[in-house]
């Protein structure tokens, strides 16, 4: 019989290895939002064997600036300290697992977002529901928006009039460089796609609080759905001030990893909505804790990537679809990539609806050998 913490539950399965390649997976054009520019996602790809056969994938999409994670130190993480706490283990019991894991190791939430993720998948796989069905969830669409970089405002407009062409109905725009110019880039987006489409604005703390609110009630006349981290991250009394002296509702993203820091938030009053993304918090486990604080504190949810591609963002699709309370979802960064390293399964897109996979677990049906290497 399988024995977990609390009593039995099953058969016993066993997680007898767990593997780990490197892929990286080239942007269709630079991408660059107020913290750098990226032209590859360098991700992490893990695959957990079990002795039933079942095999779940995970991915992680360490992001040096914002989790202090490199692709160097979430392999090393992943193979010489969770790893270690995982062959052995029985899959299903991931709340266990998970504990042991944080116990054993502080921080590397990338690393613990592709673990949650391949044990998800096979919990899912195991009692043969998609993860998102699994989660309680009666949506199989969710609709998301699509992120414009940081270029001049010209650039940005015809990009904005390309994504409306193809169906997106709301689009992030990344400012936080030059406040006059990022004045600019939204008017000149605003102009070129018209009043129909929704825009969010996200400065990845590119402002100082007082320049926010400054920017903030220039750029309010745009119709601004939501700006996102105006402030440094550490600033939630900065936040809280750009808060109480704009219009528009501010979602804290870099200011809120774990459901410790989404507690402080709420506690600071610093913004109305909370972004999650897996690879900030260390999975779905721990999304699933900060989902119910929002919750408890009645402030909104958005649900956001990194440079996932479509193996991490459909991990995070199946949390999206069962979460009610996520309203805001950016579960783009696949559709800016150049390769795809799912090349059957997982979610697809259709103008701005993506659809979950039916196959049981995370659906990821097969995996393109030639874009990950053994790491
Ligand atoms: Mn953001």
């Amino acid at each position: 019989m399988r024995l977990c913490e609390n009593g039995l539950v099953g058969d016993s399965m066993r997680i007898v290895d767990v593997k780990v390649f490197v892929a990286e997976l080239e942007y269709f054009e630079p991408f660059t939002i107020a913290l750098g520019t990226s032209t590859i996602s360098r991700n992490v790809v893990v695959r957990i064997l079990t002795d039933e056969g079942i095999v779940g994938w995970g991915e992680a999409s360490p992001s040096r600036r914002i989790t202090g994670e490199t692709v160097e130190s979430t392999i090393y993480a992943v193979k010489n300290y969770l790893k270690p706490v995982l062959v052995g283990k029985d899959p299903i019991c991931v709340n266990d697992i998970l504990k042991e894991i944080d116990k054993n190791l502080q921080g590397h939430s990338s690393a613990k977002a592709a673990v949650d993720m391949a044990l998800y998948d096979i919990l899912g796989k195991n009692f043969n529901l998609p993860l998102c069905k699994l989660l309680g969830s009666s949506k199989n669409i969710i609709v998301t928006d699509i992120t414009i970089g940081i270029k001049s405002p010209k650039e940005m407009a015809k990009s904005a009039i390309e994504f409306v062409d193809r169906g997106f109905r709301t689009l992030k725009i990344k400012v936080g460089t030059d406040p006059l110019e990022d004045v600019e880039r939204v008017k000149a987006v605003r102009d070129a796609v018209g009043d129909k489409i929704i825009i969010r604005v996200d400065a990845n703390q590119g402002w100082t609080p007082k320049q926010a609110v400054k920017t903030i009630k220039k750029i309010e006349k745009y119709g601004i759905e939501l700006v996102e981290q105006p402030v440094p991250w550490w600033d939630l009394d900065g936040m809280a001030f750009v808060r109480e002296n704009v219009d528009t509702p501010i979602a804290a993203d870099e200011s809120v990893h774990s459901p410790v820091d989404a507690l402080r938030l709420v506690k600071s009053k610093a913004a109305d909505i909370i972004n999650i993304k897996l690879m900030k918090c260390g999975g779905i486990n721990k999304a699933l804790k900060i989902a119910n604080i929002a919750e408890a504190a009645d402030i909104e949810l958005m649900i956001g990537c990194m440079g996932e591609s479509t193996l991490g963002i459909t991990g995070a699709a199946h949390f999206a679809a069962a979460i009610d309370l996520i309203k805001y979802i950016d579960l783009d960064s696949d559709l800016l990539l150049k390769d795809n390293i799912v090349v059957e399964g997982g979610v697809t897109i259709s103008r701005d609806m993506r659809s979950l996979p039916s196959d049981s677990g995370l659906g990821i049906k097969k995996i393109a050998q030639n874009l990950i290497k053994d790491a």
